[in-house]
């Protein structure tokens, strides 16, 4: 093997000294540090890109691009403009200063003329191009109490959902080219995980009672059945009916009746936790799974979403409207032979039936599913049904 002599060595590191130095020379290795720079922003948006992508609901993908953000930059406000579908009007309104998410009492009548700008315009702005664009003072002079600095728009497939306000920064800097991309990038990848949050929020929503609809409740059921016979858990459901309700809408008319399925479900949702579920089974028909709780807990939600709704007053052309519910009961037990959906379906609706037979406005317990732990008095009689008034 050939000896590299001192001298060798010596000549091929100056010719390495020497080509450094040309290159520097020629603003190539700066050109290679600001490359590296930019691949480097670019993993970090692939990442919030992929993170954004699993988000379910707009809130959490708000939530995410704002502490993404907030992280980089400082601006003062940042306030979120959005529908929740094509056919909404009056917009949603997200507001954070100083990094913090406050309850504001801002508010758009509509989205209509933005959707208009946005749809001519799909680009983010400086504020003061926006202004002069639409030209129209009193649609962007209620933005200033936020010091906008930039309006990117949130688009579904060139369509668009909303907005974004960036507002000056907290100290008075202006924002880089590179802040800029960032936030904007940010953002388009925010508004596809936004786009697709909407979508399959409309997949298990149901439109009137923004509750959930009938197929998502039959997913959730197995999924909770599934539960129980793995964890030994046990769960309830409770299915209502509004009672004579084709002679209220006979009295007061369908639209009368579409409010009261409104607040009948803003109820039912008022009674219970967030992990429960309630849904829309059909027509004037409610569902709810009480995910892990007590036959005795479901039957006190039972009672006070009963006496909550026998209370609700419904407002309608000066008149003040009332509707009262029948409700079944039906638990599912991992010490029993868990049933499967349909048939714990049939015994929530048994028991409602027993409800309506019974005169209505009650609540009737499924008899076979109870199980041998204590249960309220009120609970304790001998029948194959239980009943409260
Ligand atoms: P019961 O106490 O036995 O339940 O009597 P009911 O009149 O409530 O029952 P029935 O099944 O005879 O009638 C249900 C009515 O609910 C008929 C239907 O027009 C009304 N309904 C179903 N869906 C809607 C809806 O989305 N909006 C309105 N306004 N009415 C609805
Ligand atoms: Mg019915
Ligand atoms: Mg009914």
């Amino acid at each position: 093997m050939a000896k590299i002599s001192f001298l060798e060595e010596l000549e091929s590191s100056s010719t390495i000294l020497q080509n450094y130095e040309a290159l520097k020379e020629m603003g190539i290795l700066e050109h290679i540090d600001k490359l590296t720079g930019e691949i480097r922003d670019l993993e970090s948006i692939l990442e919030h890109a992929g993170n954004l992508a699993s988000k379910q609901s707009t809130d959490q993908i708000i939530e995410y691009m704002t502490q993404k953000l907030l992280e980089k930059i400082a601006p003062k406000y940042l306030v979120f403009i959005y529908v929740e579908d094509f056919a909404s009007q009056a917009p949603k309104v997200q507001v954070y200063q100083n990094m913090k998410r406050v309850e504001s009492s801002f508010s758009l009548p509509s989205f209509e003329p933005y959707r208009h700008f946005f749809t001519l315009t799909p680009q983010s702005v400086d504020f003061d191009v926006f202004v002069y664009m639409i030209d129209r003072p009193h649609l962007t002079d209620p933005f200033l109490v936020f010091s906008p600095q930039r309006i990117i728009p949130i688009l579904s497939y060139g369509r668009p959902l909303g907005f974004v306000i960036v507002g000056k920064k907290v100290i008075d800097q202006s924002y880089t080219e590179k802040e800029f991309r960032f936030i904007e990038r940010l953002i388009n990848f925010g508004s596809i995980a936004f786009q697709n949050a909407l979508h399959y929020q409309q997949a298990i929503m149901d439109v009137k009672t923004r509750l959930f609809n009938h197929s998502y409740f039959i997913q959730r059921l197995d999924e909770e059945l599934s539960r129980t016979k793995r964890y030994q858990s046990k769960f309830s459901v409770l299915m209502l009916d509004v009672d004579h309700f084709k002679r209220f809408n006979d009295t007061h008319g369908h639209l009368a009746g579409d409010l009261v399925l409104e607040k009948v479900a803003q109820t039912i949702k008022s009674c219970i936790r967030f992990e429960d579920i309630a849904a829309r089974f059909g027509g004037e028909e409610f569902v709810v799974i009480l995910a892990q709780c007590t036959q005795n807990y479901a039957w006190l939600i039972a009672k006070r979403i009963l006496y909550r709704i026998r209370e609700t007053v419904v407002e309608y052309e000066n008149k003040q409207l009332k509707v009262t519910v029948s409700i079944g009961l039906a638990t599912c037990n991992s010490t029993q032979n868990v049933p499967d959906s349909a048939t714990l379906i049939q015994r929530a609706d048994k028991a409602l039936y027993a409800s309506k037979e019974r005169g209505r406005n009650r609540c009737t317990l499924y008899h076979d599913s109870l199980d041998t732990e204590k249960i309220p008095a009120d609970l304790s009689e001998e029948n194959i049904y239980r009943e409260v008034q």
